[in-house]
Order: C-alpha cells, then structure tokens, then sequence
C-alpha cells in the first residue's frame, strides 16, 4: 500500500505557513514504513528539533484505478478515519529553501498514525465532516470538510492521472489551521465527528 498526502488544502492553514494559494492539488508520499502500530506511542526522531503535528482527515481507496474522472471519484473510496502527518517543520523548511524534495522532512518512519476507518455510509454529515485533535486535553485543531480547497474527488482526480490507485492505499487530505509542536511526554486524541477515534503518546 501507498500513503499519499495532499498538502495546501485549508485556506487558513496556506495562510498560517505563508504558502501560495495552489491553483492544482499537489501532494507528496509516504512509504508503508510510516505507520504506527495501534497501541504504540510515536518515537521523537533524533534528526528534528521540531516535529509538528498537522491533523488530517484520511480516506481509504476501495478499488484500482487510474485516470479516474472527478464525477465517478466517490466509487473509488469506502471509508473515511482521521491521522496526524507528522512533519519536522526545520527540515522541511531547509528542503524548501533549497528547492529540495520533502522525503526527509515527511515521509520518515512512524509519520503517519491513523484510526481504524469508518465507513462513509455511517456518517452523520457526510457532506461536511468534522475532525479535530485534543493535545494534552486541550483542542488545538477542529476542522470541517467543507472548508477544503480541493474536494476529496478532485483530489482522487487529480492524484489518479499521475499514479494507479490501488485498493488499500490512504490519502491524507489536507491540514486546517492550527499546526504545532510535539513534545516528548505528550498525549495526542483524535475524533472524528466528535467521536474519540484513538489516540497515542510520544516518547
Ligand atoms: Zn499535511
């Protein structure tokens, strides 16, 4: 399976980091090295000083495809969780100064914990979810689907014409505003429709 990541998805989040507004997707990968084992807690890297946390709605592709057209996008995902992207921010800053690629920065092992999915069927509002991350108890990221630049069928559009999807892949659908810091000791929970989907520590 592949882990493909959409980034510059959420106008307030473009503005947060002081990015140009995108006028096409654009997206990055992670390799199956950066899941989390369920129960497991998040190892702090030794190459960063500064891992940030950037909470994502993430959804589960169903069938192969290629190519695949805007209007028949929603057949080629079932279900829907939500995951942090774990980026080390000083690095990512030094690949973008440099006109460097993103692997270092995003794509390093255990950066991609996620929840079991939930199927879209079962939503409440499936036409503007929300989600969010408690850090240590407290909110520091609440986001609603219908504040994505991209919808998630441009987005399977979009990914599609360059690279096969295939049943098992997750895309990552973007981060809202509110990005920050981890820190060793800390507890993270994540929900989706207010609903405690997992959550996890680092150490
Ligand atoms: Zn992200």
């Amino acid at each position: 399976m592949k882990i493909i990541c959409v980034g510059r998805n959420y106008l307030a989040h473009v503005k947060e980091l002081d990015n140009d507004l995108p006028t096409e997707p654009m997206f990055f990968m992670k390799p199956e090295t950066a899941l989390l084992a369920p129960g497991e807690s998040f190892p702090y890297p030794d190459f960063s000083k500064e891992i940030h946390y950037e909470t994502e709605l993430v959804l589960h592709i169903c069938k192969t495809g290629k190519a695949i057209d805007e209007k028949s996008a929603s057949e080629y995902y079932d279900a829907i969780t939500v995951g942090i992207d774990f980026t080390a921010r000083d690095l990512q800053n030094r690949c973008k100064a440099k006109g460097h690629p993103w692997e270092i920065a995003k794509a390093f092992d255990y950066s991609a914990p996620f929840g079991e999915f939930k199927m879209i069927g079962a939503l409440k509002h499936p036409e503007d979810i929300t989600f969010g991350m408690k850090l240590n108890g407290k909110w520091v990221q609440q986001g609603h689907s219908r504040d994505m630049i991209f919808s998630f069928d441009r987005i399977i559009s979009h990914v599609s014409r360059f690279v096969t999807l295939n049943e098992g892949d997750c895309i990552f659908t973007g981060t809202p505003q509110g990005v920050g810091e981890v820190h060793i000791g800390d507890k993270l929970e994540l929900f989706l429709e207010d609903e405690p989907m997992f959550w996890f520590g680092i150490n």
